[in-house]
């Protein structure tokens, strides 16, 4: 019998899923509201539902495992939710626990982003690397580092934050706890925090977009028509992610950063500082040779992860074979 994985994406808005092969063929795809607002158990509920329109749809095959992304702070190897923007109210949940009661499977959960790195390593951009970091540039900065094909946890599954680097001892406080994080330079957050910040200026562009609140694509907007003030935003938050990346390279020494998450679109308008700061900052034997790419699976990264790293969890388990 042909089998399959579940890969999930929980995000606060939708929960979005595919059934996979091994070879990475999507056999099916289903997506819901999450419904946050309804609390935990609706989201829950909603969870099974998805798995369960996946399992009606491909009646005669065999699903072997559900892997799951989630933003936040998992403790990946119990299944544990110790913290997520996205559900307030999910402090040390035991997902994992929760979910066998309804469900005789084997379930796994990670961070959406370690999930997004793992996706593009098993499909997209970095597939013929062994060795990665991805950052994903979005509301905030999710970061996933890949070591010689495995997603780095570190000791308690926190590792990869790397949104949280340190890049201005005083500056702007992010949620973290620190100060000067990327993440509040190198996000759409961000960017559009740096907007604000030249309100005057701001004054100016608003006459081109009416009353609307300022967006990050609309600076990118500005950016593309040549805006003096936008292309320095742009330039400023590359050169942030210049410094980040630097001190990665000299860190670990790998040779390929992928760049996803909607800020990367404003690719051209960035990626020069960026390079520039590395070109600067890294030692030049181990900088010298740096990739810096765009990635390459959108949105289906997470998903493509969460079915990557439950395939891996089932081999090591020896729990399935899994055939395609
Ligand atoms: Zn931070």
């Amino acid at each position: 019998m042909k089998n399959y994985v579940i890969g999930l994406d929980l995000g606060g808005t939708n929960i979005r899923a595919a059934a996979v092969t091994r070879g990475g063929e999507i056999l099916h795809r289903v997506k819901i509201p999450t419904e946050v607002a309804n609390g935990r158990e609706r989201v829950i509920a909603n969870i099974l539902k998805v798995i369960d329109k996946i399992k009606k749809e491909l009646k005669g095959l065999k699903l072997s495992a559900v892997g799951m992304g989630i933003p936040g702070i998992i403790f990946f190897n119990k299944g544990i939710v110790a913290q997520s923007p996205n559900f307030p109210d999910w402090i040390d949940f035991n997902l994992r626990e929760r979910l066998s009661k309804n469900l005789a499977l084997p379930f796994y959960i990670d961070n959406d982003a370690n999930l997004a790195a793992a996706g593009e390593g098993w499909l997209g951009a970095g597939k013929k690397f062994n060795s990665f970091c991805m950052l994903t540039l979005g509301t905030g900065v999710g970061g996933g580092i890949v070591l010689n094909k495995n997603i780095w946890r570190g000791e308690y599954g926190m590792a990869g934050e790397l949104g949280h680097i340190t890049i201005y001892p005083d500056g702007h406080p992010c949620p973290c706890g620190n100060k000067g994080c990327l993440e509040q330079y190198a996000s759409a957050t961000g960017i559009v925090r740096m907007a604000m910040e030249g309100k005057e200026k701001f004054g100016v562009w608003s006459s081109e977009f009416g009353e609307k609140d300022i967006t990050a694509d609309m600076v990118y907007q500005l950016a593309k028509k040549g805006n003096k003030d936008a292309l320095e935003i742009f330039q400023k938050m590359g050169r942030i992610l210049g410094i980040g990346i630097a001190d990665l390279i000299n860190i670990l020494n790998i040779e390929l950063f992928v760049l996803g998450g909607g800020v990367a679109n404003a690719w051209d308008y960035f990626i020069p500082s960026t390079i520039d700061e590395v070109r600067k900052r890294a030692y030049r034997i181990t900088g010298e040779g740096v990739k810096v790419v765009k990635a390459e699976l959108g949105d289906d990264a997470g998903i493509f992860g969460a079915v990557y790293m439950a395939m891996n969890e089932l081999k090591s388990s020896g729990v399935v074979e899994l055939r395609s």
